[in-house]
This record gives C-alpha cells, structure tokens and sequence, in this order.
C-alpha cells in the first residue's frame, strides 16, 4: 500500500504542475500586456509586435481575383483567388515541391523556380483571362504570403532577417523579399506584380473578416501559434515620426507571441518543459510556444508517459515497458492527443465525468458499461500508435494516459484563451478580474471576430470550447458572449488576395 500512495503522488504531483490557477493565468495575461507595450514602442524585442501596413480589414464586399503565393513549409502553394463581393470566394491552387538544393542553394534560383511555378499555374491551372478587366497594363497582381521573420517597411516591402524551417538559400537575408520575386518575374518577362507581403497570422485575420463582416482578431495554433490583431497606431510607438504615423488611423500588428515570455517570468515551467525546451534546437526561445503548440504537446506527453514508465519504486505504466515509438525524440504526434480524447468521447459525444480511482483501487470489473467502451478505444489507440501489444495495455493505463493528455492539452487551451483575453484588455474592449481603471471602448460593438486556424483547433476536441471557458474567467461572461470564434481554412491565399486588393486601393 505504501508504494501505491508513493506512486499516487507521482500522479497527483503531475496534475499540480500541468494545472494553472485562475490568478496565474491574470498575472500571465498582464505579463502578455507588459510584452505587447515594450514590441509596440521598440524594436528588437522578444515579442516583436511587427508593423504589418495593413490598415484595415474586409468587411466581405471586397471584389477582384488575384493570384497569392504561400512559401513557409514544405510545399509551395499557387493559387488563384476570386474574391465575390459578398464574403465568398473561389480558390484553385496548386502545390509544388521545394527540393532541398533550392531552399539551400542561391536565392536567385529559388526564386526563378516560384516564377516558373506561378507561370505553369497560370498557363495550365487559372481559369481566368487575366488579361481583362485590369486597371493598369495587363499586369496581374500578386500577394505573397511568406512565413519567415521580415521586417516590413511598406505593404510590399521587407526584408528577410532570418531563414528557419530548413531553408538557408544564399544572398536572400538582407534582401527585400518582394524585390527578389519580383526580378525573378521580370526576369522571366511575366507581367505580374507583387504588391503584398503578408504573413500567415494577417492571412487568417483577413480572411475571417472577409468571411464574417469583420474580425480583430487572427490566430495559429497549428504547428507553432502565432496571434494578430487591429491595433491604434497611436499605440506603435516604434513608427512615431513616419508617414504610417502621420496618417493614424489602424494597423495590424503580427505579435509573434510564441516569443511570449522567453525570459521566463511568468509561465510555471514543470521539469516536463524544461526538458523539452533543453532538447530542442531551440533552447529558451519561442516560449509560449512550447507550451501550446502541435510541434510540441505530443512531445511534452511522451516524456510524461516515460517518466511513468519508468517510475520507481514500481512502473506506473504499461508494465514498465517501452516501445521503438515512444523512445524516439518526438515520437508521439499530438494527433495522438486528439485521438485519444476522441476516443473518450465517443460517437455518443458525451465526455463522461470520471473520477480516476487512486492507484491500487482501479477495479476492471467495477468499470460501468459507458466507461468501459471508451477505455477500449483508448487502448486500441494506444496500440495502433505507440505499437504496444494490446496484452502491456490496461485499462488503468488507457485512463492514465487519457488524464495526462487532457492535462497537457487543457492547459494549452487555457494560455490560448489567455493570449486571446490580453488582446481584448489592449484594445480595451476588456477588463481583467479587479481592475476598474482602464478606459473601455467599443462597448456597443455586438460581434467581437476572432479567425482562428491550424490542426489544433480544427481537430483537438472541443479545444474552442476550453479557450471560451477561459475568456469567460478572465474577461467575463459578457465580453465572451460577443466573441465570435470561428474557423479561417485557407488563410494563406484569401488572405495574400485580400492584401493585394488592399495595397492597389491604398
Ligand atoms: P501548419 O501550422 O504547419 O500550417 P497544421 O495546422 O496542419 O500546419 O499543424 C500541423 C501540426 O498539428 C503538427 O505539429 C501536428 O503534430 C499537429 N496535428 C496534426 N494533426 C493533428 C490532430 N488531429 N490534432 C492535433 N494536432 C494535430
């Protein structure tokens, strides 16, 4: 009995670290606040709080087709987009490979490969004349959707500070990405223009605005989480004595915020995070990131289930036995997480209430016949993606490994909802819990939009609804009420089209 209750405590010690209290998650939302004023008024910062140019969002009447490109993974996306005029839009698009002696050779003929792809696009993909209906030449207009750190002087201007992702073409850092592209198109004597830079985050706030009338919000929680919103440029400290100043009026602003906290002040790390953060190629940046992203929740629950595998003075689970699967660095995909909750859930969609009996009481036969299904998923899930024989695998397991997930995943919802609450309270459409001072604006405003995208929203079960749970914690059940969540799927090139639209009216 005693090593069971040493055992216990393992368990109980985990789901203290991996649980964050109401008043934490405030003082993280007003570290968020700390963060966003010190990237507004400065460069160089740990959030960087990039000026985007974009200095207004769609209301869904936006009309025109555009071509968008979208370079930032493996694959490099052309589309076309026509935009309707009335929140709808039409997309054809096409994929092409990016070998690795383009993303490593030289930029010029990385570029002259993007050319050469928007001119097959267009010759055997486009459906439109693209020769009609223009207002200038018959040049086709571009937008570019490039998800690598720039710093943007103009809608269609930035330059390139650093590769990620594998990418490290020469001659490119430094260098003004639109100036590249577009040489490579002149090059080529093609008659498109690209007139706007745009990143990912913009893409999915542009997009949702289109789509619903309006938003302030774009989110990613995909492979890494990201935010943008409709910032006062009032509030940009950094452009003061600019001609963007000058004119006020609204900017978007690109947070970076998986840069939220690299200096470690406000998010209680467990040793399960400073493990991961240790072992990644990365150690000490993209914080926030680390803790809410798809790269990374499938890797934080893999070195949990280790570390129980591993328990001593007895294994806590599967037998104390490993597979080749849970061994290797990352593993474990966080869809493995989703799956599990899925299977918990169940076709019934009834995410029953279970108490998880304390080690050394677990009863199989005591099991009710709703529990008892969804153990059996669990366990089929398990087997399927870790390998383990399906004999290593008790239900006590399948119960314990479904609590860790939700853990893991309830906290990353919670710190989504908390990154989506301080921008509420900075542009003043919330307070947090005691304050009473700060001034509240767009009171009669009925629909807050908030454009989300990326796999974990879209497939992590009922993750939105525990990013609302949050907002209703920290901003309360009013301001939640008027928050308006919804799904923002090809952000990258409705979005890029959106940008162009905006550059030629601008
Ligand atoms: P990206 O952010 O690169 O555009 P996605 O939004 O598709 O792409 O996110 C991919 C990430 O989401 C990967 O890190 C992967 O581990 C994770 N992921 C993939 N499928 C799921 C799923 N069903 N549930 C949760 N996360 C998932």
């Amino acid at each position: 009995a005693l090593q069971f209750a040493d055992a216990q405590s393992v368990l109980d010690n985990i789901e203290r670290q991996f649980t964050i209290s109401d008043d934490t998650l405030v003082e993280i939302a007003k570290g968020f606040l700390v963060e966003f004023e010190e990237g507004l008024n400065n460069y160089g910062k740990d959030m960087a709080m990039i000026p985007t140019f974009v200095t207004g969002v769609p209301d869904g009447t936006e009309q025109g087709t555009f071509l968008a490109l979208d370079l930032g993974g493996t694959n490099l996306r052309v589309c076309e987009v026509v935009l309707n005029g009335d929140k709808t839009f039409n997309l054809t698009q096409k994929k092409f490979k990016v070998s690795d002696t383009l993303k490593q050779g030289e930029a010029s003929a990385l570029f002259n490969y993007i050319a050469e792809s928007v001119d097959s696009f267009m010759t055997t993909h486009s459906k439109t004349d693209y020769t009609t209906g223009r207002k200038q030449g018959d040049s086709v207009y571009l937008g570019f959707t490039f998800s690598f750190p720039v710093e943007q002087t103009a809608l269609d201007r930035g330059k390139i500070l650093t590769w990620t992702k594998g990418f490290s073409a020469k001659n490119a850092v430094d260098h003004d990405v639109v100036q590249l592209l577009q040489d490579a198109f002149d090059r080529k004597h093609m008659h498109v223009k690209c007139v706007a830079l745009v990143n990912d985050t913009v893409g999915t706030l542009l997009t949702r605005a289109y789509i619903s009338g309006g938003a302030l919000i774009g989110a990613i929680f995909g492979t890494g989480t990201n935010g943008a919103y409709v910032e006062d440029i009032a509030k940009l400290k950094k452009l003061d004595g600019s001609p963007a100043a000058a004119k006020g009026g609204h900017m978007v602003i690109n947070c970076e915020w998986g840069a939220f906290d690299n200096s470690r002040t406000y998010l209680p790390m467990t040793p399960y995070d400073n493990t991961l953060d240790r072992l990644s190629i990365n150690p000490k940046y993209q914080t926030f990131e680390k803790f809410i992203s798809g790269m990374y929740l499938g890797e934080i629950v893999r070195h949990i289930i280790l570390s129980l595998v591993d328990a001593v003075p007895q294994a806590i689970l599967f037998k104390g036995k490993s597979t080749s699967a849970l061994n290797e660095h990352y593993g474990l995909d966080t869809a493995f997480m989703s799956a599990v909750e899925a299977a918990w859930i169940g076709e019934d969609q009834s995410a029953e209430a279970f108490e998880l009996p304390p080690l050394g009481a677990f009863d199989d036969s005591k099991l009710n016949d709703k529990v008892q299904p969804k153990l059996q998923r669990i366990k089929t899930v398990i087997a399927e993606t870790l390998h383990y024989k399906p004999e290593d695998i008790s239900f006590q397991d399948a119960a314990i490994v479904r609590s860790l997930c939700a853990l893991v995943a309830n906290r990353a919802a919670a710190l989504s909802g908390t990154a989506v609450a301080a921008v509420l309270v900075q542009t003043h459409r919330a307070r947090l819990p005691g304050d009473t001072t700060r001034e509240l604006k767009h009171q009669n405003e009925s629909v807050i939009g908030v454009g989300v995208d990326g796999s974990l929203v879209e497939h992590y079960p009922a993750f939105q609804d525990k990013i609302r749970a949050t907002l209703r914690n920290l901003v309360g059940e009013d301001v939640e009420k008027r928050v308006d969540i919804g799904l923002a799927k090809d952000g990258s090139g409705v979005g890029a089209a959106l940008c162009a639209l905006q550059a030629l009216k601008q």
